[in-house]
């Protein structure tokens, strides 16, 4: 989109070009704080927000308090916690281009003539962090919130292996930086959502803050953070006089720091660190979105001083998005296990970001039809989060004078079937059950780790299974003889007989790795868990109502009703009761649960009882039935372990006359941070 030059507007034209930017970025800042799930690019909202800062600019007397420009962005989440940050934690202002950082250094030398060096850093892309330590022991944690307030997110917090529990010194002190997701666990972590049949997070920066703000820590704890550490709140707890001497300092208190940060002097060798980082930062393990400029003494940052918003003493240089162009030449439609037909675009190899590109997903048919995207159209590419190619736009001027309008296909490409388009959903569909495409990839999916775990069960294996009619849907998996795996190709006696010993000993897996496998629509592996836990065996599962499904706490009607139409279904009956015939268990084995190693709480009867302060009492409860205890309300001779929290009464009396052993909420969370 293309602004109106600042310069023409009259004030009446301002306040209607502020009336529709305010709506829209703020409209924009609730998706990406609160909903982790940006509709459109980073670049796309500075555009905006950058036309707005002008034109208040020009007519301060336009600002008002609900303008992006005068609030920090985010919110606070009521599922947790408050924190009040006594020194607020700001945003940064930014630059798009070497001439706009000129201005800004020429300001900032203007209003502290004896400012003379800068500290470049990068600029990480994850979410702004606070941790205190009393005596050199981490207390509390919490996001940046909305700058005043934030969310205690303590207990997540602990699980991140780069965040010290202890420092080398015995200080109290305030740190704050970065908890961001490196780009090798992002892209696991994609993989698994989608073939979990979960949306995939568009960037790291929301897939870190999505697995920051999780109820329950273990999910954090699996996401694989980690975290840059680059400011303390207050400089009399440290000390350094300089931003770069902070970080030293930082480093041997035990954090982690980010090492690539430089002192400069002169403009040109901030421009220089600029160029180095724009072409390395494909090569780096985490996603950057620019370089962080700051005056480098203390004293001086204290006498620049902040905005209501920002600190006057440092910006932000943001890296243009990276774009290419390139050639469709095919679209192709894939049948996912759940029957959905997605398009993908094939492309001439082009390179975007530091590798080569030659496929974009083109996500659904309705896509195609907005961008109006057709075969040897030259389209625009980038990565979005920098990390999946995804077609921006197309260019009209490069069109052949023939071409015409993309037709969606009215066929399932593996099948043949009609393709559906159920009302509530954007995707097609092709509902035949009997569709190869779909079987295929629903054995694949039954095979994978999270779901049976049968090792050794890949694509390409599969793919040899169906050629040769052996397997036509998953229960025909436990019919396989010796006989037809050692005529596999590279197939030897000792692969058939390792093979064939993994598909056995899947049957015995426990009910919530089979719900899951099934790939019911809308179900995870963390809603098959629920069910199974809830209702033990499959028969409660087919014999029940989508009402009682969506009394489980954590499952919404959507699950609920996906759940019992799957079990509804004739086709799946006729499943369950192959795969009991063929000896596969449909029970939940609590023993069998992934959670219960080894734990203290394992087979426990544990009652909880007070006012928690950390943790909510139900986040407990979940935490402590996934690692195998029995939570029960009532203290009897049967209880093992009592947890309390603040003004405990008569559990607390009881359980002291009957010698339970009794934890404060503390020792609770020490103990489960060890699992
Ligand atoms: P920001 O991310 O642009 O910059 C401020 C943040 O940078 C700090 O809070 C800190 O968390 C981080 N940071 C990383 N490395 C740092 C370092 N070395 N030193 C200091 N800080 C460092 O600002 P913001 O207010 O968090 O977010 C605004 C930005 O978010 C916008 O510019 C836009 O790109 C994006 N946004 C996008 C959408 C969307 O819909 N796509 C909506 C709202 C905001």
């Amino acid at each position: 989109m293309d602004f109106i030059s600042i310069d023409q507007l009259d004030k009446n034209e301002a306040k209607k070009e502020i009336d529709m930017l305010i709506p829209k970025l703020n409209a924009w800042s609730q998706e990406y704080y609160e909903n982790d799930n940006p509709s459109v690019e980073d670049a796309t909202y500075d555009k905006y927000y950058d036309q707005l800062l002008k034109i208040e600019n020009k007519f301060p007397e336009l600002i008002i308090d609900n303008s992006p420009s005068q609030k920090v962005g985010g919110k606070v989440n009521n599922d947790f916690n408050k924190v009040v940050h006594d020194i607020p934690m700001l945003s940064l202002g930014d630059v798009f281009s070497v001439e706009e950082l000129k201005l800004f250094l020429d300001r900032l030398k203007k209003s502290q003539p004896l400012s003379e060096q800068y500290n470049c850093e990068l600029k990480i892309d994850g979410l702004a962090i606070s941790l205190i330590y009393k005596n050199g022991k981490l207390i509390q944690g919490s996001t940046r919130g909305n700058g005043q307030i934030g969310e205690d997110i303590t207990n997540n917090l602990k699980t991140i292996k780069s965040i010290p529990k202890t420092l080398n010194k015995a200080i109290d002190i305030e740190v704050r930086g970065e908890c961001y997701m490196p780009k090798s666990s992002f892209l696991a972590l994609n993989e698994q959502r989608q073939a979990e049949g979960q949306a995939p997070f568009a960037n790291p920066r929301n897939a870190a803050a999505g697995s920051l703000r999780q109820l329950d820590p273990s999910v954090t704890k699996k996401r694989n953070l980690s975290t840059f550490m680059y400011n303390v709140s207050n400089y009399n707890d440290i000390e350094a006089d300089t931003q770069s001497g902070l970080l030293k300092e930082l480093t041997e208190l035990g954090f982690n720091v980010n090492q690539e940060f430089k002192v400069a002097d002169k403009q040109t060798d901030i421009d220089q660190y600029i160029n180095q980082y724009q072409d390395k930062r494909n090569d780096l393990p985490y996603e950057i979105d620019g370089i962080v400029i700051k005056e480098n003494q203390l004293n001086l940052q204290s006498l620049i001083g902040n905005t209501i918003k920002v600190p006057k003493w440092a910006i932000a240089y943001k890296f243009p998005p990276e774009e290419v162009y390139t050639l469709i030449k095919d679209i192709e439609w894939t049948v996912g296990r759940t029957g959905v037909v997605t398009p993908t675009a094939v492309m001439n190899p082009v390179q975007l970001a530091g590798s080569t590109v030659s496929r974009a997903s083109l996500h659904n048919f309705d896509y195609i039809k907005k961008k109006d995207i057709r075969i040897n159209d030259t389209v625009k590419l980038y990565k979005a989060g920098d990390i999946i190619p995804e077609i921006e736009s197309f260019d009209p001027s490069k069109r052949p004078n023939d071409s015409k309008k993309y037709i969606i296909p009215s066929e399932c490409p593996s099948c043949g079937s009609d393709l559906v388009h159920l009302q509530d959903e954007v995707a097609l569909r092709c509902i035949n059950p009997k569709c190869p495409a779909q079987l295929y990839e629903q054995i694949n999916h039954f095979a994978s780790r999270n779901a049976m775990n049968i090792d050794g069960l890949g694509p390409k294996i599969i793919n040899q299974l169906f050629e040769k009619k052996l397997v036509n849907d998953v229960a025909s998996l436990y019919t396989l003889k010796f006989e037809d795996l050692i005529e596999l190709e590279k197939f030897g006696e000792k692969s058939a007989n390792n093979l064939l010993g993994s598909i056995n000993d899947s049957k015995n897996n426990s009910l919530e790795r089979l719900i899951f496998g099934l790939g019911i629509r809308n179900v995870g592996t963390k809603a098959a868990r629920l069910i199974a836990e809830h209702f033990n065996n499959i028969e409660n599962i087919i014999n029940t109502n989508s009402q009682e499904i969506e009394e489980i706490d954590s499952i919404g009607h959507t699950i609920a009703e996906s759940v019992f139409t799957y079990f509804n279904k004739e086709t799946s009956k006729e499943l369950i009761n192959e795969l009991r015939s063929n000896d596969v268990n449909l029970k939940y084995l609590s023993e069998n649960n992934d959670n219960i190693v080894d734990n203290y709480f394992n087979q426990k009867t544990v009652v909880i009882t007070g006012k928690l302060i950390d943790m909510k009492r139900s986040e407990i409860s979940d935490w402590l039935i996934k690692h195998g205890a029995n939570v029960t309300s009532t203290v009897s001779k049967k209880t093992d372990l009592l947890i309390v929290g603040k003004d405990a009464g008569s559990k607390l009396a009881k359980a002291k006359e009957l010698s339970v052993t009794i934890w404060n909420e503390n020792q609770f969370i020490n103990e489960m941070n060890k699992y």
